[in-house]
């Protein structure tokens, strides 16, 4: 089983709360399944999506900025980093690394990237299209052993990896 797809995951994104009505303390709102209160150094969310709801409030940091106003930011609850998105979690609303999610652009084209690298590594290798896995290539007569070697080993782990991330 893979990541979970962040594209997929019920999310707050404080960008789009600024721009929906802004951060000052007080305000509240809705965005995607999320309500969302706002107070001075904390967030109040709460969750339904018809089966599961979950409700946490949640630190904020507030940067002012030398133009006046000031940048808000989420202190993630499990690692405190300061981010933008809060996904929901399990049992808690927490950050894109601790929730362990990737964007599907970045999964999208890895399976391609490696198989053509592997690809690459194999032409030079002058492996035959039928040995993806370098069983019946000979080292080509220039190359030192070691180099051979790796570059095999290297052919073999791109392939293996971009097969495994087809697969999914
Ligand atoms: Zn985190």
């Amino acid at each position: 089983m893979g990541k979970p797809i962040a594209e997929d995951q019920d999310k707050i994104d404080l960008r789009i709360v600024r721009k929906d009505g802004g951060l000052a303390p007080g305000s509240f709102g809705k965005t995607g399944e999320i309500w969302f209160g706002i107070g001075g150094d904390a967030i109040t969310l709460s969750y339904w999506n018809g089966t599961r709801g979950l409700g946490q409030t949640v630190a904020i940091k507030r940067i002012p900025c030398h133009l006046g106003g000031s940048r808000v930011s989420f202190v993630c609850p499990i690692c405190a980093r300061q981010v933008m998105v809060l996904y929901v979690g399990e049992n808690d609303f927490r950050c894109k690394a601790c929730a362990g999610v990737q964007y599907l652009t970045q999964t999208k084209h890895r399976p391609a990237r490696l198989l053509l690298k592997a690809e690459r590594i194999r032409s030079k290798l002058q492996a035959s299209e039928d040995d993806p896995t370098c069983k019946r290539v000979a080292r080509p007569l220039r190359m030192k052993h070691e180099t051979f070697e790796r570059l095999k080993k290297e052919a073999v782990r791109n392939y293996r990896q971009g097969q495994r991330l087809l697969a999914r």
